[in-house]
């Protein structure tokens, strides 16, 4: 008799937000943790569509991609139709260095710089949405339980994959869009919020195709729809736990550090864009009345607003303190979470050296505002195409500081890679080859 023997997927979230890896039988575990398994440098450079970008390396070199033990989701259920077994980890030269162009080590590098300016961990939430690929919900279908119903088994499995996983569930809901839902988790601290940014997609996936459904996270599947944002709230604890982002005093109820964060993210965030919302489909959703992001604002529980100061409630069990957090809404889930995260700490710590503060929030539809009145309050519009977020991603200095030479020449070279996949391609089709690989 032959038995079916165990694997573990060990996996990076890439350059193009994919979760992508290799597998060993489960036996090995103990010896991968400290061999690894190999990984060739030009994988970087293939496209969502994998297509392979012009690479540096070409067929040239290896990296060693080393499991963190503590990232292993394993969900064997006959009951919930699940068969999941795979591990996060780091890419690492082979003499034992984190390497320049991985995406978790580019972040536990952002991580520490906070840990240096300012003594903070960042504690950090990713609020996904998403859709089912031609389910045909039809309208009536907002928030409604109706619709809701036929969907419970797919959400109370999501919840119990999310748990034993190691995900707190927060809500699911049918959310306004057509066929879209939302799910949000509990806030977790550092890598981890961003390890379990890239572990709720591969559930929503595996749940979704256990109920007959195919998941999507494209931005835009209809142009004429509603978009699924990713929105990242995050927050500050100090070095004994405690929360340090709520000052009753301070600024919009900011800590100083948190003001000078937000400040930082909101004068930097033309030049990250390309890392926080990197698909030629991303730009369609960032454009006014869409309740995404269109400017570089602060808003107070404005959801217009690229960086939202969100509410606290005084009938909660939690402290207000320790509710008050801020939501950075012109993301998606074309990316990788990690490089997400990063560039937000690293656009959040530069404000804390600068010493900034935040801006005065807006408070009206700035689509309506004229260009002279914008500019005299340090408004703009975000950039409206990967394209022209990319040129200002790579004459950035500040970026190249914060990335690295490497990241800041290889980077680029890989989303053109992409722009050149779809640009023949009528916007029917390219946001169809979108909604298929995300
Ligand atoms: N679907 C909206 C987006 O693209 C967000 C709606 C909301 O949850 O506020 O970001
Ligand atoms: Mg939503």
């Amino acid at each position: 008799m032959i038995n079916s023997e165990d694997i573990v997927y060990a996996c990076t979230c890439d350059f193009a937000g994919k979760t992508r890896g290799k597998g060993f039988p489960a036996a090995d575990m103990e010896k991968r943790l400290k061999r690894g398994i190999g990984w060739a440098p030009t994988n970087t450079q293939i496209t969502c569509f994998d297509a392979i970008a012009p690479s540096p390396f070409g067929a040239l070199g290896d990296r060693v991609l080393i499991p963190d033990a503590g990232t292993r989701v394993t969900l064997r259920s006959q009951e919930l139709g699940l068969s999941e077994d795979f591990v996060l980890g780091d890419l690492y030269t082979t003499d034992g260095q984190p390497w320049a162009l991985c995406p978790r080590s580019i972040l536990k590098t952002a991580l520490e710089r906070l840990r240096r300016v300012a003594d903070l961990s960042l504690i950090a939430s990713f609020e996904h949405e998403f859709q089912f690929r031609g389910a045909g919900m039809g309208r009536g279908t907002a928030y409604a339980l109706q619709a809701f119903r036929p969907n419970r088994v797919f959400a109370e499995r999501l919840m119990g994959a999310m748990r034993a996983a190691g995900l707190e569930p927060d809500t699911i809901m049918k959310e306004y869009g057509a066929d879209q839902f939302e799910v949000t988790m509990d806030p977790a601290r550092g890598v981890s919020a961003a390890d379990h940014s890239v572990i709720l997609r591969q559930l929503v996936y595996a749940v979704a195709e256990s109920c007959g459904h195919a998941a999507t996270f494209t931005p835009l599947q209809d142009p004429a729809g509603i978009g699924n944002g990713v929105h990242i709230h995050f927050s500050f604890v100090d070095e004994n736990g405690a929360p340090a982002t709520y000052d009753p005093q301070g600024k919009h109820r900011m800590t100083a550090y948190a003001s000078a964060f937000a400040a930082g993210i909101l004068r930097h965030v033309d030049e990250i864009m390309a890392l926080l919302a990197p698909s030629v489909v991303s730009y369609g959703r960032l454009t006014p009345h869409r309740w995404s992001a269109a400017f570089n604002n602060l808003g107070v529980q404005d959801r217009e607003a690229t960086l939202r100061i969100c509410p606290v409630s005084a009938m909660s069990d939690i402290d207000i303190a320790r509710q008050f957090n801020l939501e950075f809404r012109a993301a998606d889930a074309c990316a990788s979470p990690y490089l997400q995260l990063a560039a937000l700490v690293h656009a959040g710590c530069q404000g804390i050296e600068d010493g900034l503060v935040a801006p005065d929030a807006t408070e009206e539809d700035l689509a309506t505002l004229p260009q002279e009145a914008l500019e005299a309050r340090g408004l703009r519009r975000l950039p409206s195409s990967l394209a022209q977020a990319l040129e200002i991603f790579a004459a950035s200095d500040h970026v190249r500081n914060w990335f690295g030479e490497e990241f800041v020449t290889v980077y680029p070279l890989h989303k053109k890679g992409e722009m050149d996949f779809v640009a023949e391609m009528s916007p029917e089709d390219m946001h169809r080859a979108y909604a298929l690989v995300y």
